[in-house]
């Protein structure tokens, strides 16, 4: 017996099509759009059960759209973010093939669009409501203006974070270019340059950045017309408006607008034909002289699945990228956050955070507030003990494990010696020297002993472990050059 779990998808899908064979199948006639997605949903009703069917196919509408070069893409309305997940997860590559079979050249793309009307019948997003109208027939105007009414605007922004201003942004080396192009672009009205690419790691104040753009536009220049929303909205605005058939005020009140700010823009990475939706709106914009600014986890160029043409058109202004934030510029966010929360926060608490927690901005507040609630849940005043004890989760995952081999390669390359140096008895200072360093760095950032330690280093004693953790101390007392050196190979190690 074959056992079903071991079909291959195709095997399946034959199968499928097999238990009710569909009148077009041959590719060369392939179905209209319209045809294609009713025999898809039929194939599925099949492979799944109607149960199954009417729970998770029966609810999402499908619209078409075809590109120049033929490709015929499937954008899929799902009504809600768990049935994405789910059908996604369960029968993405189902469909995907599916689909590509059924037309010549094909893909899927998916976005969760909530049913405009409140309805508890079983088909929400077609049948039943007064405004719906189900995506495929002949184009009806009447259906696209009824849905705009219903919703006020096609296009609706994301609300502002109030916190996210330029007042509480913290500046310093990591974030100024990032932050002086924000300053600049929130302050011009024809535009310098166009786009204005933010990018940088999770965390690290991109999205306070935009916010804070947005919010003195507001307050500056009433007049002018802002949108901010992720790229994730932007693809559901538009899923939206072909699935109520509205694309053209979509497009419209889109291409209207004087900013548009449009955040984490990696989401739509193989998401072609939103790509290509989101590339004719940013040419529209920048060919009227409006301001477009863009974020992103990566540079223009390394962008993940993202069409060339777009790729090079946003790397044509400015980019500004965001480092993550050094020490300094840690303390200084932890300050300004502290005295926000209310003051208490002893300085020694301060400088232990901006030590231990480098990861990104949003974890370093996260710790603060966690600390700040405590105290006042509690009714304690804030030690760094309390830190350490409320922390200890954060603190644990946050100190990377160091090796010793760790150590002695990364120390004998800064000094330009052999590794071997680390273990050889050879005594001359240029590789003595940084042998010590690396002793003193193992005792310091891994948990072994003194003899452990002394026997990773060619089976010296711990006495010799010891002396060379004194002689760079020493070292580092009087001379600063040096001191420098062993904190940034301290840092290099623990990144
Ligand atoms: P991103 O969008 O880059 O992932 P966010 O803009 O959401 O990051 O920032 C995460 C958190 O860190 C926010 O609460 C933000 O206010 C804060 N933050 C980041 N950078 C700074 C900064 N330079 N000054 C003050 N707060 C910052
Ligand atoms: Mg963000």
């Amino acid at each position: 017996m074959v056992s079903k779990v071991n079909l291959s998808q195709t095997q399946m899908l034959q199968e499928a099509s097999e238990a009710q064979p569909l009148p077009n199948m041959n590719l060369s006639s392939p179905l209209s759009p319209e045809a294609a997605w009713s025999a898809l949903r039929e194939q599925m009703r099949v492979r799944l059960g109607e149960t199954a069917y009417r729970r998770w196919i029966e609810p999402v509408t499908g619209s078409v759209v075809s590109s120049e070069e033929g490709t015929a893409t499937l954008m899929l309305a799902i009504p809600t973010r768990f049935m994405r997940d789910w059908i996604e997860a369960h029968y993405g590559d189902t469909i995907r093939t599916m689909w590509s079979q059924l037309v010549k050249k094909g893909a899927v793309e998916w976005a969760v669009v909530a049913p405009v009307a409140k309805s508890t019948s079983e088909t929400p997003k077609v049948a039943k409501s007064s405004v719906a109208v189900p995506s495929f027939g002949p184009p009806s105007f009447a259906s696209a203006s009824q849905a705009s009414a219903l919703s006020g605007s096609i296009v609706d922004e994301a609300p502002l974070d109030p916190r996210f201003t330029f007042d509480n942004f913290v500046v310093g080396k990591p974030n100024e270019l990032a932050y002086a192009a924000a300053m600049r672009v929130a302050d011009t009205e024809t535009p310098t340059f166009n786009p204005l690419f933010l990018y940088g790691g999770s965390g690290l104040g991109k999205t306070h950045l935009m916010h804070a753009i947005a919010w003195h536009i507001r307050q500056n220049y009433p007049n002018r017309r802002v949108i901010y929303m992720s790229a994730e909205k932007f693809m559901y605005q538009f899923v939206r408006a072909l699935r109520y058939k509205d694309t053209v005020s979509f497009k419209e009140q889109f291409r209207s607008v004087d900013v548009l700010m449009i955040d984490d823009v990696q989401f739509i990475g193989g998401k072609d034909t939103t790509q290509e939706e989101f590339f004719h709106t940013f040419n529209a914009l920048v060919d009227r002289n409006r301001q477009v600014i863009v974020s992103a986890d990566k540079s223009p160029q390394d962008l993940d699945r993202m069409e060339e043409r777009l790729r090079s058109r946003l790397g044509w202004g400015l980019v500004a990228d965001l480092h993550p934030a050094n020490y300094e510029l840690r303390l200084g966010i932890l300050h300004a956050k502290a005295e926000k929360l209310g003051g208490g926060v002893p300085d020694k608490v301060i400088e232990f955070l901006a030590h231990k927690i480098a990861s990104n901005v949003r974890e370093l507040e996260g710790a603060l507030n966690r600390i700040v609630a405590h105290a006042q849940l509690v009714g304690r005043t804030i030690s760094l003990e309390m830190t350490q004890e409320v922390l200890a989760d954060v603190l644990r995952v946050t100190e990377r494990r160091v090796t010793i081999d760790e150590i002695q390669k990364k120390v004998a390359e800064h000094y330009n010696i052999r590794v071997a140096d680390m273990h050889s008895a050879r005594r001359a200072r240029a590789v003595a020297r940084p042998r010590q360093v690396a002793m003193y760095l193992a005792k310091q950032l891994t948990p072994r002993s003194l003899p452990e330690i002394g026997r990773k280093f060619g089976g010296r004693d711990h006495t010799t472990v010891i002396h060379a953790v004194r002689k760079i101390e020493e070292l580092s007392a009087y001379d600063p050059t040096f001191k420098e050196d062993v904190e940034l190979l301290r840092r290099l190690l623990q990144g």
